[in-house]
C-alpha cells in the first residue's frame, strides 16, 4: 500500500488515505469529517432547509425523485417554522464531534418517525 498520502484528521484524528480530488476535502480533514463540515457551508438554496432531529440530518429538496418515496413530513422548526413536506432527504446520522456544531433545529410533529438508513443505505 501506498502510505505517501496517509493523513491524520484534525477533526476525528483518524488516519486516512488521501486519494480523492484536494477539493474534498475540507481543512484536511478525511472525508467522513469533510462531508459533515460541507454541511456548517450549505449553498444559499439549503438555508432554512436543513432540518437536524435527534443527532440525524436531513435536507428538504426541490428534487424531482422525492426523498422517503414523498413521505409527507411536518416539521416544526425551534425558530417556530412549521413546514410540511414531501421531499426530506436523509443524510446520516451527525458523529459526536460536529453534534456541537450541528445542533438539532427542529422536531417531527406528529408523522411517523423518519428512518434510519444504515451508513451503505444512504440513497445518495
Ligand atoms: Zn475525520
Amino acid at each position: 500500500m501506498n502510505r505517501d498520502n496517509t493523513e491524520i484528521c484534525p477533526c476525528c484524528n483518524s488516519e486516512y488515505i488521501k486519494d480523492l480530488p484536494a477539493d474534498a476535502y475540507f481543512y484536511d480533514c478525511c472525508e467522513d469529517c469533510s462531508f459533515w463540515i460541507e454541511k456548517l457551508y450549505l449553498p444559499e438554496q439549503y438555508q432554512n432547509k436543513q432540518v437536524i432531529v435527534n443527532g440525524i440530518h436531513y435536507l428538504i429538496s426541490n428534487s424531482s425523485i422525492k426523498g422517503y418515496a414523498g413521505a409527507k413530513f411536518k416539521i416544526k422548526f425551534f425558530d417556530g417554522r412549521v413546514i410540511k413536506t414531501s421531499n426530506l432527504w436523509q443524510q446520516g446520522r451527525i458523529p459526536q464531534h460536529f453534534r456541537s456544531i450541528l445542533k438539532d433545529n427542529a422536531v417531527f410533529i406528529k408523522t411517523r418517525v423518519a428512518p434510519t438508513y444504515a451508513y451503505d443505505d444512504i440513497p445518495f
